[in-house]
């Protein structure tokens, strides 16, 4: 391919990319759609800067509206997670973690958190898989015990093992995520034992920042992770906040252990995410619980099988439906994607047990977030449901549902909990 053809075709694959998404449900856990302001400051100058340090002493110039940003935006985590201290310089939630275990770790010592089939995330797995704790950060790992039927830490048993093992860092939070960890219950013990407590609330930050999951920070978490584009709806970045006298740890563990330039339009995007946040984040918060609640029910009463039915299904944005009765989650994935439904297949607690695998999982995770933005209450969810069914249990013409699901989205094409939206959520907006 030619230079300029290649750049056309990218180009003409991005318009099309965003032509597509405006017609298709999007139900990934881990995604959202952020505000027309977020995505005008990504698209700023600071993007081509660099600002090494923290604002007021930078090794860089040129930061003198850079460091204002910076600023705002460490003043606005701190005040929507009610923290002593935020870094928001960690370009990602996986590149937050690392320089959490670097702040308060060493190679070698242990930590313990959830294992991946429980809903652990990569950026907390064993060496043996390749997981950033391991791996990069030299950390053995222990797994906390976890109750299958509750989808969460089994306390008791993990107190025991806590006691018994005596790690240097406890990290809850997860990537499967329904119900709130027993941070309360465990954090004594944890430290009685000499160990940290962590919190890694990549998927649930925007739920935290709305008062409608647990509170971390207040339950005895000493330092909290996140990324700050899942619930949280702003650019694809990260954060840290903590205690007081932990600051200056996370601080240089961040820079200059982790981050040179640290995407300084990404931190101006979180800025402005986070300021919609303090504005519209409690109603978006409960909306997207709602939202998931009722989607567990009506999945439910489809014929699903929903986890934790006994348990109202969800705390959180997501439910995980078990999907072994119709196949496997990865081929459903594929099916549904070609149906106008972008969700992910994850893998059950028991299915490694049970002799399944990533690729082909007995689970599917389906979030709300995304969806909420778009304008969807309890109704909509309804016709999701509906729509999930008409694929997995009663096999339709995958065509057929795509173009009732695009017709279905025509009325919900701007984000909604934001200070603007004029924009259109998907619209290719063009510099050039
Ligand atoms: C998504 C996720 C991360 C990593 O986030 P990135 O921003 O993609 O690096 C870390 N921890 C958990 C539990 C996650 O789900």
């Amino acid at each position: 391919m030619r230079a300029k053809e290649a750049f056309d075709r990218t180009r003409a694959l991005l318009q099309k990319h965003h032509e597509w998404f405006k017609g298709v449900l999007p139900l990934i856990a881990s995604e959202n759609v952020p505000s027309p302001a977020v995505r005008e400051a990504l698209t700023c100058d600071f993007g081509n800067r660099y600002a090494e340090g923290l604002p007021g002493e930078r090794v860089y110039a040129g930061c003198i509206y850079i460091d204002q940003v910076e600023l705002l935006a460490i003043d606005l985590a701190k005040r929507l997670f009610k923290a002593e201290h935020a870094n928001v310089q960690p370009i990602s939630g996986v590149v937050a973690n690392l320089a959490m275990y670097s702040a308060l770790s060493n190679p070698g010592d242990l930590m313990m958190c959830l294992a991946i089939p429980c809903g652990g995330h990569i950026s907390m797995g064993k060496k043996k898989f390749g997981g950033t704790a391991g791996a990069v950060h030299g950390l053995e790992i222990e797994y906390l015990p976890f109750d299958e039927r509750r989808m969460n830490v089994d306390v008791d048993a993990a107190a025991k093992k806590i006691r018994e093992l005596k790690p240097k860092l406890v990290l809850f939070g997860g990537s499967v995520f329904l119900f709130p960890h027993p941070v309360k219950e465990l954090s004594e013990v944890i430290k009685e034992a000499g160990a940290y407590v962590t919190y890694d609330a990549a998927h649930v930050a925007g739920l935290i920042a709305g008062g409608q999951f647990q509170d971390p920070l207040r339950e005895g978490a000493e330092v909290m992770t996140c990324s700050t584009h899942k619930t949280l709806p702003g650019p694809q970045h990260g954060m840290i906040l903590c205690r007081r006298e932990l600051a200056d740890a996370i601080n240089r563990a961040v820079f200059p252990g982790m981050v040179s330039n640290h995407h300084l339009h990404a931190v101006a995007a979180v800025a402005v995410a986070l300021a919609e946040m303090l504005e519209f984040g409690r109603e978006y918060a409960a909306q997207v619980v709602r939202n998931a609640k009722a989607l567990g029910q009506a999945l439910h009463e489809q014929g699903f099988a929903v986890l934790c039915p006994e348990h109202g299904f969800t705390a959180s944005h997501q439910v995980v439906v078990d999907i072994t009765k119709y196949g496997d989650g990865g081929t459903l994935e594929g099916k549904l994607e070609k149906a106008g439904i972008i969700l992910n297949r994850n893998l059950l607690p028991w299915d490694i047990r049970e002799g399944r695998h990533y690729k082909n999982p007995g689970g599917i995770r389906i979030g709300t977030s995304e969806v909420t933005r778009l304008g969807m209450k309890e109704g909509e969810m309804g016709e999701i449901a509906e729509f999930l069914k008409r694929v997995v249990i009663d096999g339709e013409a995958l065509e057929r549902v795509a173009a009732d699901v695009a017709e279905f989205r025509r009325d919900y094409q701007r984000v909604h909990y934001a200070f603007e939206s004029a924009t259109q959520a998907y619209e290719y907006v063009k510099i050039q």
